[in-house]
């Protein structure tokens, strides 16, 4: 449900380059804090306030960015408030602690090292082994979506049709790759192309194939994620922001699409009332083609493997070190025992425990100062909206009407869930225990095809450090993981506030008319043409503009340019955000501690490779960018530190760019 949101950082960690700071320097010299001359404020802002942190983080093992977008706080609260409900006892039948403890418990008690596959995993592993023909397929297939949760062949779930208000339709999902394969990585090598290969064979093989044959089953999968990757509109893959390219079709236009389909049964073996799937949605219409091809008795063999290797990693721990060769592929966790049922438990019962957390670390009076930043903020784009008077006045009067229907969405719409719902939630063992749990909550899932959307429930997990905008919905989201230092803290004063998780809800609130999301008229109903075509023209040459800006004053590296076109839209919620929040600060000293937090929120390294693949990839500017080429644009900002002409945040007036003057 997450992509397609506008999320404050593309996966909910950002980032930093590194490349100018010696830490062996800072090491083997006596006096450290004079190796490195720390930048001012008026020649790299980032630098200046950063510096010395950036100097001092370490990456943590395996990870490719450490920053303010850390999830290890939360997670450790997620995984203490676990601990506490199972060592307690006596809770109401089917509430959040009831399924908590018994989750817990059961992973613990079951031997994952000696206890025999789960007769029912056997089964249909050979199942999926035999199937003779596509008919049989496509049973099988929807089965394990159904009753088991492994994603159909067709990756099709319960979505939003963001062009008609987000209501919730049957979409076709967009492959962006074939098991844990990017399309992405295929276009630069064949090494992840021959681990598919080696996938399919190993999988094949410890069901009983000859290994001659079973690398042949394996060629044949890597040759079907070729064909499907060839079908691909990577342009599509590569954009965050999918409702761009979302159409919505008939039931009978998707059944001419998928003519090697029966589309009836199987949406029905998939568990939908067909009376709900009268419309569907989808992003690569080549892909889906291309798929169709695809799904014939000639690549039979192939999609076996697919859904072989798709379900033996689903079900990786109750299977791995039973069967031949598949304790390596299908990795198992050495980890502690507790470590590793608090883990379980956060994934995947999380809907469980974020509203305990909520309950734990989010109170009234934290919604009470978050809903009055919000309010501020609000008031602050009223302003900037009623003085643009370089757009109509009619268009000024729809987006303030948009920005008067904007919905905070708070750790207190996070209701518990019906106990009721879940009573008779049973399993003898672990297995039965999250397979019985998984089926809840997809019959939940399709059972919500017919239901209307609602604005008000949250979209994103309270336990994740984050915060998103839904332009279909017109709401921001913002989370209670992301109210902690140096985002938020209730001792910490206004303008500190406004730097951090002001800058952020301001960021959100911007997106409602970024370049994208502008789109949405005030009713989050997506329609380009609202806006008159005299204000579309202005608003095209500023996007040249802010495009131009973006990748000419700024670079990483020294050498490496953001894409303008790429960034544009969440540039603008920044430039935006902090013309925004910087407008609520009325003296030098109030604006001071809103710059300097801005950038502490942006303080992250990267390594480099991770931020030459943001650059290629990412919506979102590396953020010694989003922090530097946000400031050095702003009249207050030069007011403030007194920039100069020579300075390396200076920018020519000329060459400065605005969201809303
Ligand atoms: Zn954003």
């Amino acid at each position: 449900m997450l992509a397609g949101l506008f999320a404050l950082t593309g996966c909910g960690v950002a980032v930093e380059d590194t490349p100018e700071i010696p830490d062996a320097v800072a090491e083997v010299t006596e006096e450290p804090e004079n190796t490195i001359s720390p930048a001012g404020p008026t020649e790299d802002f980032y630098r200046y306030i950063n510096e010395e942190t950036l100097r001092n983080m370490e990456f943590g093992y395996g990870d490719m960015s450490v920053g303010s977008f850390n999830e290890d706080l939360a997670g450790d609260q997620v995984k203490d408030i676990i601990r506490t409900v199972a060592a307690g006892s006596g809770y109401a039948p089917g509430s959040e602690e009831a399924i908590i403890k018994t989750a817990y418990d059961l992973y613990l008690d079951y031997d994952f090292d000696n206890a025999p596959v789960p007769a029912e995993l056997d089964a249909l592993l050979y199942e999926i082994d035999g199937i003779s023909s596509m008919e049989e397929f496509f049973r099988v297939d929807a089965k394990l979506d159904r009753d088991y949760g492994v994603t159909n062949i067709l990756y099709l779930q319960v979505g939003s049709d963001y062009r008609n208000g987000g209501a919730n339709a049957l979409a076709f999902g967009q492959y962006s790759g074939v098991l844990d394969v990017a399309f992405e990585d295929l276009e630069e090598s064949y090494t992840p192309l021959n681990s598919l290969k080696r996938a399919g064979s190993v999988m094949r093989k410890a069901l009983g194939h000859e290994k001659a044959e079973a690398d042949a089953l394996g060629k044949d999968l890597g040759l079907l994620a070729m064909d499907l990757y060839t079908a691909t509109d990577m342009v599509v893959v590569m954009h965050d922001m999918f409702y761009e390219f979302q159409e919505t079709v008939t039931k009978q236009e998707a059944d001419e699409i998928l003519s090697n389909v029966d589309l009836d049964t199987y949406l029905t073996d998939l568990g939908y009332d067909l009376k709900d799937c009268g419309k569907l949605t989808f992003v690569d219409r080549g892909q889906l083609a291309g798929l169709n091809a695809l799904l014939t008795e000639e690549h039979l063999e192939a999609l076996k493997t697919w859904k072989l290797c798709q379900f033996g990693t689903s079900y990786r721990r109750f299977i791995a070190g039973r069967y031949p060769g598949l304790d390596e592929y299908l990795q198992i966790d050495y980890r502690d025992p507790e470590e590793q049922a608090a883990d379980e438990v956060m994934t995947g019962f999380y809907e469980e425990t974020d509203p305990l957390y909520v309950e734990q670390y989010y109170n009234a009076a934290m919604d009470e100062r978050l809903i009055a930043m919000c309010d501020e903020i609000r008031e602050g784009y009223r302003g900037l909206i009623k003085n643009a008077d370089w757009l109509s006045s009619k268009t000024r009067e729809g987006l303030l009407t948009k920005l008067e229907n904007i919905v905070y969405v708070t750790g207190m719409d996070l209701q518990r869930h019906d106990n009721a719902a879940y009573k008779d939630l049973t399993g003898s063992d672990y297995f039965a225990y999250q397979l019985h749990y998984k089926r809840l909550k997809n019959a939940m899932a399709r059972a919500s095809l017919a239901e209307a959307p609602d604005r008000k429930v949250p979209t994103m997990p309270m336990q994740m450090v984050n915060a998103c905008y839904n332009p279909a919905f017109n709401h921001i989201n913002i989370t209670v993981a992301i109210m902690i230092p140096p985002f938020f803290s209730m001792e910490a004063d206004e303008y500190t506030n406004l730097g951090g998780l002001g800058m952020v809800i301001a960021h959100e609130m911007g997106h409602a008319f970024d370049s994208n999301c502008i789109k949405f008229d005030a009713n989050g109903i997506y329609d380009p043409s609202w806006i008159p075509e005299e204000d579309r023209a202005v608003l095209e040459e500023r996007n040249r503009k802010a495009v131009k800006y973006f990748e000419d004053f700024f670079t990483v590296f020294g050498v490496y340019h953001v894409d303008g076109e790429q960034t544009l839209g969440e540039n603008y919620a920044d430039l935006g955000g902090m013309e925004c929040v910087s407008s609520l600060a009325r003296t030098k000293e109030q604006r001071e501690r809103l710059f300097e937090n801005y950038a502490r929120i942006w303080c992250e390294k990267r390594v480099d490779e991770a931020l030459l693949d943001q650059l290629n990839t990412d919506e979102h500017s590396p953020s010694v960018i989003r922090t530097n080429a946000i400031l050095s644009t702003l009249d207050a900002f030069y007011e403030t530190y007194d920039v100069k002409e020579g300075d390396g945040m200076y920018i020519a007036p000329e060459n400065r760019i605005s969201r809303w003057k």
